[in-house]
């Protein structure tokens, strides 16, 4: 399953690494489905070959490939990583690796492994709350340890600066915001208790409903905006990411396979 992002010049695809996840966060109906199968790395290669030949078409340039779609990719990480190889090689694509971003809901050698292999490739961590516990509830089957995921931050930022490069691309942390679950103020204070001593730019992402679980509702935009002015206050980089492909129920959160 591939996104193209219509509305760039400079175009972006979302990419998936498996068919369904395993890690099963309640607000995603990618995990709904439990993991059915691993993508290969020439099946992840196919996907932006796709989506360069679609931008093509509209006179557009593919120029960045994130790591968004169905699937935990560092569940998947020698094929993921391979196929970065691809999307980065002058034979392949020859994308640049800040223009590559790997979102994960954790793991943290698997992170360590790949920001050895790519420093400037961005890691996009599902974090969405600073809570253990209330974290759990959200993402089940992720790892859940936040002093340790605060400590492989860390050791990724070292590596980073250690590789000399001149503009670090800072980890994000994405937060998806749910009404009256994880979108209070002392929520927000939790985060920026976090996010002290890191290189890190918080995306807030508004949740996209899913069938499965209509408890869940959206954050309202006054809400969003007063807990991203909370972390700004605070001195931390954040975005509202903007949500496209919602009436076709295929934005953040909504990728699901019927009879995969
Ligand atoms: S949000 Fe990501 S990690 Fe969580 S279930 Fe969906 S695809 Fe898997």
């Amino acid at each position: 399953m591939v996104t193209l992002f219509p509305n760039e010049q400079r175009a972006t695809v979302c990419v998936s690494s498996q068919i369904g996840c395993g890690v099963g966060c309640i607000f995603c109906a990618t995990g709904t489905m439990g993991l059915k199968r691993n993508l290969s790395y020439l099946e992840i290669v196919e996907q932006v070959y796709l989506a360069r030949q679609l931008a093509m078409l509209s006179g557009r340039h593919l120029r960045n490939v994130v790591f968004m779609g169905m699937g935990e990719p560092l569940h998947n990480l020698s094929e993921v990583i391979e196929a970065i190889r691809w999307i980065l090689s002058d034979v392949g694509f020859g994308i640049s690796q800040r223009c590559v971003t790997v979102s994960t809901s954790g793991g943290n050698s698997a992170m360590i492994a790949l920001a050895r292999q790519f420093p400037s490739v961005r890691l996009a961590i599902s974090l969405h709350a600073a809570d253990q516990d209330l974290r759990r509830r959200l993402m089940p089957r992720a790892p859940n340890d936040l002093d340790a995921l605060k400590e492989t931050i860390r050791e990724i930022n070292s590596l980073q600066q250690s590789a000399s490069l001149q503009k670090i691309a800072p980890v994000w942390l994405e937060v998806v915001l749910l009404a009256g679950i994880n979108d209070s103020e002392s929520h927000a204070r939790q985060l920026i208790e976090f996010c002290e001593g890191l290189a890190v730019e918080v995306n807030l992402i508004p949740y996209n409903r899913i069938q499965s679980d209509e408890r869940l509702v959206t954050t309202d935009n006054t809400v969003h905006k007063r807990f991203a002015n909370q972390l700004r206050s605070a001195g931390i980089v954040t975005t509202i990411r903007q949500s496209l492909g919602g009436q076709d129920d295929a934005a953040c959160g909504q990728l699901v396979v019927k009879n995969g």
